[in-house]
């Protein structure tokens, strides 16, 4: 008798056979009652469940957050006090490529970060950039449509990419870290991560803060030219995971240093630039960062499937002491990555042990996909509804955050216009050393291989605002590919495949 367990139906009963199908003769055919074939069968086709549109390619693991300094007199959040310790999940991700896509290529990254605290999850769904290409929602499924496959060639197009990016002056920030050193790290361990959105912290006095996190890798940062991540994607697509999931493995457990910014309340109001566009930084010398933990990733997922796959992240995620705030990426993304998360794994995808709270929860929503830990999260069965008088639970007010100061009248305001676009980039620009500087004009004279000239020139003409330097760079190093511009001009394909 073998001690190994007995495979079962998912109904529990033994299975006879596992090798050969229930035919009627040996030449067959199969039987409809062989219920374990059909249920195999079955069950293959219901594997997957809807990529992501954005972020399909990921590679993740769980770890710590541990706080060191004292923030106290900024939020109550209690992870975030002196001596925390929070058990985390970390997903990283391609933005543009499909679920199988090769992991260095030059895109932005995901860093989206889910904190098991006492006081329910906080998420942090940020990138390896702490600005984004565009700063208001109303653009974000147009910018998306652009990375994504040209409906009718269904191959990328740069001619859309350029097209949209040089009507949208806004993204200049973002592409240009994009086309920068920073924009091809070699894996997840080596780059920075930021929450970007501004958020809030309040403290028990109910006094408001901004706030911005950063995440500085302690493993330095490294990066892949072109041609390197050419050379590793010819030898495998998984670079990434090999690394993170391989170095875990072995014990390296990878770090980085937890900073925020902190604004004061009203310095909103007198800031030369909205502390709330996602396509600004706020500059060091005017809030600096302040250290307040490690982050450490070591232990890999047992099953990437219901660990990474299913993980699912959201800006709503906040817990007492943390705030949203006006930028409107974040409110839009409040409401998106929630309604995602119901579409692609069900109504109640925060059952699924990943994504479950470690406090318990109780609630009043009812039955529909995925609530699989039964009924309804009152401990009454009697307490369906609210308010009721059979102690089911109820509003807690001291974890409604102070009131929010809104200024203005209702009206869709132009963002484009009052808005520097320019500035901070130049000052991303005058840091970039004669090295970097030489491989942004080829990055970009690369992705914009094909393009028609007339977008061409709307694009440099972004960059000699920027600085003189940069169209002048850009237009050099496009002179020097022409001579390698292929016969046939490509306009839909990848900007990884127009540099080869
Ligand atoms: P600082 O010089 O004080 O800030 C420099 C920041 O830029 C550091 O966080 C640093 O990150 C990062 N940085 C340094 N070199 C590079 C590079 N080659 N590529 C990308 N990032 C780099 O100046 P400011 O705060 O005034 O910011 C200047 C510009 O730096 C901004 O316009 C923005 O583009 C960029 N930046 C600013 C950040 C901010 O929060 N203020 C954050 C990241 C970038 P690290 O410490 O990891 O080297």
């Amino acid at each position: 008798m073998s001690d190994r367990p007995t495979l079962t139906t998912t109904a529990g009963a033994p299975v006879p056979d596992n090798q050969n199908s229930w035919t009627a003769g040996e030449r067959g055919p199969v039987l409809l009652q062989d219920y374990q074939l059909i249920e195999k069968l079955a069950h293959q086709n219901r594997e997957r469940v809807p990529e992501r549109v954005v972020h399909a390619k990921g590679w993740g693991a769980h770890g710590t957050l541990k706080i060191t300094g004292d923030i106290s007199k900024y939020t109550k959040a209690k992870c975030l006090q002196p001596g925390a310790e929070t058990p985390m999940l970390a997903r990283f991700s391609t933005v543009a490529g499909e679920a199988g896509a090769a992991d260095a290529e030059r895109d932005v990254r995901g860093f989206a970060l889910k904190f098991y605290t006492d006081e329910g999850n906080w998420d942090l769904v940020g990138n390896n950039t702490p600005v984004f290409f565009v700063r208001d929602p109303y653009k974000f499924p147009d910018f998306i449509h652009t990375q994504k496959r040209h409906p009718k060639t269904n191959m990328r197009s740069p001619t859309a990419m350029w097209d949209f990016w040089s009507l949208s002056p806004e993204s200049l920030h973002q592409v240009t870290i994009l086309m920068s050193d920073r924009g091809l790290p070699v894996d997840p361990m080596h780059m920075n991560g930021y929450g970007s959105h501004t958020f809030s912290f309040w403290n028990d006095a109910g006094e408001r803060y901004w706030v911005k996190f950063h995440f500085k890798t302690q493993q330095g940062h490294k990066h892949y030219t072109n041609e390197e991540a050419d050379h590793i994607i010819g030898k495998t697509r998984e670079s990434y995971q090999e690394a993170l999931f391989g170095g875990i493995d072995k014990g390296e457990f990878p770090r980085w240093t937890v900073q925020v910014q902190i604004m004061p309340e009203l310095d909103a109001e007198k800031t030369s630039y909205n502390p709330f566009d996602l396509t600004k930084v706020w500059p060091h010398s005017e809030y600096p960062p302040i250290d307040i933990g490690v982050m450490e990733l070591n232990r890999n997922a047992e099953n990437y499937f219901a660990e990474i796959e299913n993980a699912a992240f959201s800006p709503s995620n906040i817990v007492p002491g943390i705030g949203y705030s006006p930028d409107k990426m974040l409110q839009a993304r409040v409401f998106a990555y929630a309604d995602a998360h119901r579409h692609r794994l069900g109504t109640h995808y925060e059952t699924i042990p990943v994504n479950r709270p470690k406090n318990e929860v109780h609630h009043y929503h009812r039955d529909g996909q995925m609530n699989v830990y039964g009924g309804i999260k009152t401990g009454n069965p009697d307490a369906y509804y609210e308010p009721n008088s059979v102690n089911g639970p109820v509003e807690q007010p001291a974890a409604q955050e102070p009131p929010l100061r809104i200024h203005g009248d209702a009206d869709r305001y132009n963002h484009r216009i009052g808005n520097d676009d320019y500035g901070q980039v130049t000052a991303l620009f005058n840091l970039f050393d004669d090295g970097e500087k030489s491989r942004l004009f080829a990055n970009i004279a690369a992705a914009m291989s094909g393009i028609p000239q007339e977008i061409a020139d709307r694009q440099l003409a972004h960059f000699d605002r920027v600085h003189p330097d940069y169209g002048n760079g850009v237009r050099k190093a496009r002179e020097t590919m022409t001579g390698r511009e292929p016969a046939i001009s490509v306009t839909s394909n990848t900007p990884q495949q127009a540099a080869e």
